[in-house]
């Protein structure tokens, strides 16, 4: 039984927003067809030759393809080798504010919690991601919570500009901007963005967020792909696990994956899979994902999307992190703090929430290693596309 997912209907309409193609979308539907997927429908979808259709996907993500786990992890692994070789990326999230003006329930930097506020002057921030680069990291993600006025735009660029002459790439993971806001970031040494739309049920998402610009579900849902038409060669997506059912998170990912890969096609796709962790406010995810439904998550999306980029956190156990080296992960985070400052100074301010492998990035590149691959600290140069 297969039943196929209402994309892309318009194609004489073709490209248009993501938030167009969401709103015909039926995602309790999308989830019904996974939860009657048959053990057939999930053999076609693991042998397929190229990105599983939109028919067979919902396939993927099913309990029928939860019994078939070692098939579809070897498929993704074969998948992942072929379009990426035996590489995994490293990089290193660096936070500049914990200031935030919205409500999100799950997050430890929502406006109403009381925890130690910081931003980091320039100079504060430079020699925080020259600790990073004295480390080996090239690839950097900058973060912080949503608060123009702590952290504007132009204030972000500045910091850009600053470090750009010591790392190879710079992604920024800040509040959804105007195209033009991405063209000044592009222009400052920017060239990748990570925008989490946390939780694609839009129910879900008016549930959790109840205050701030946050609370704008389409606006948030197109950022990226204004992102992409600015330039920025790195869009970031994922679902926060753990808000709502993850069979409809992970379907909505890769239906939004597959949308921006046509729509800004200059542009690769990177799928992050962030499960909530302990913060500051004490949520208490409502719809917990276990270790299997995660690894089936990632496999799954290899095989939805064979060219993106798969990114697992420090939010993941060792174990866990270890056993994913080879099986679709292709980027990984190491060594991570949370908080503002918080590699010069770990008690500096307040975490966004907490980190669970804690190892240095040696340790996890000399275990990338050991299993095989090769850590990549530096795999792009703006060279490469200086204009
Ligand atoms: S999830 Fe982001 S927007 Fe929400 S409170 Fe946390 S930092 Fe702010």
């Amino acid at each position: 039984m297969t039943i196929a997912p209402p994309l892309e209907r318009d194609a004489g309409r073709f490209p248009r927003r993501f938030s167009d193609t969401f709103e015909t979308l039926d995602l309790g539907a999308l989830r019904d067809a996974a939860l009657r997927a048959t053990p057939r429908d999930v053999e076609r979808a693991i042998a397929s030759d190229g990105p599983v259709s939109d028919a067979l996907l919902p396939a993927l993500f099913s309990p029928a393809a939860s019994r078939s786990l070692e098939a579809l992890a070897q498929r993704s692994a074969a998948l992942t080798e072929r379009r990426f070789g035996r590489t995994i990326q490293l990089y290193a999230p660096m936070y500049l504010s914990n200031e935030c003006v919205n409500k999100c329930t799950y997050c430890g930097f929502s406006f109403d919690n009381r925890i130690a506020r910081r931003t980091l002057t320039l100079d504060e921030a430079i020699a925080e991601a020259g600790g990073l680069a004295d480390q080996g990291f090239r690839h950097l993600l900058l973060v912080s919570g949503e608060s123009n006025r702590h952290l504007p735009v132009s204030r972000v660029a500045e910091v850009a500009r600053a470090l750009a002459p010591r790392f190879a790439s710079i992604a920024v993971e800040i509040q959804p901007l105007e195209e033009e806001g991405y063209r000044e970031l592009e222009a400052a040494g920017v060239d990748g963005v990570v925008v989490y739309q946390e939780t694609y049920d839009p129910e879900v998402y008016a549930s959790v967020h109840t205050k701030g610009p946050k609370t704008r579900f389409s606006w948030r849902l197109d950022s990226v792909e204004r992102a992409g038409t600015a330039g920025l060669r790195s869009l970031g997506i994922g679902a926060l696990l753990g808000l709502g059912d993850w069979r409809i998170e992970a379907i909505a990912t890769a239906l939004h994956a597959r949308h921006l890969a046509k729509s800004a096609w200059r542009s690769r796709v990177a799928i992050s899979f962030p499960r909530i962790r302990a913060a500051a406010g004490g949520y208490v995810p409502a719809a917990p994902v276990d270790d299997r439904d995660f690894v089936q998550m990632l496999c799954a999306m290899r095989l939805a999307m064979p060219d993106a980029e798969l990114v697992v956190s420090t939010r993941e156990p060792v174990a866990l992190r270890d056993q994913l080296i080879g099986l679709g992960v292709t980027r990984m985070s190491a060594g991570s703090r949370t908080n503002p400052g918080g590699y010069s100074e770990p008690e500096a301010s307040e975490g966004q929430f907490d980190i669970v492998d804690e190892r240095s990035p040696r340790a996890v590149a000399e275990v990338i290693a050991a299993r095989g691959f090769e850590p990549v600290w530096k795999d792009f140069d703006r060279s490469f596309v200086a204009r």
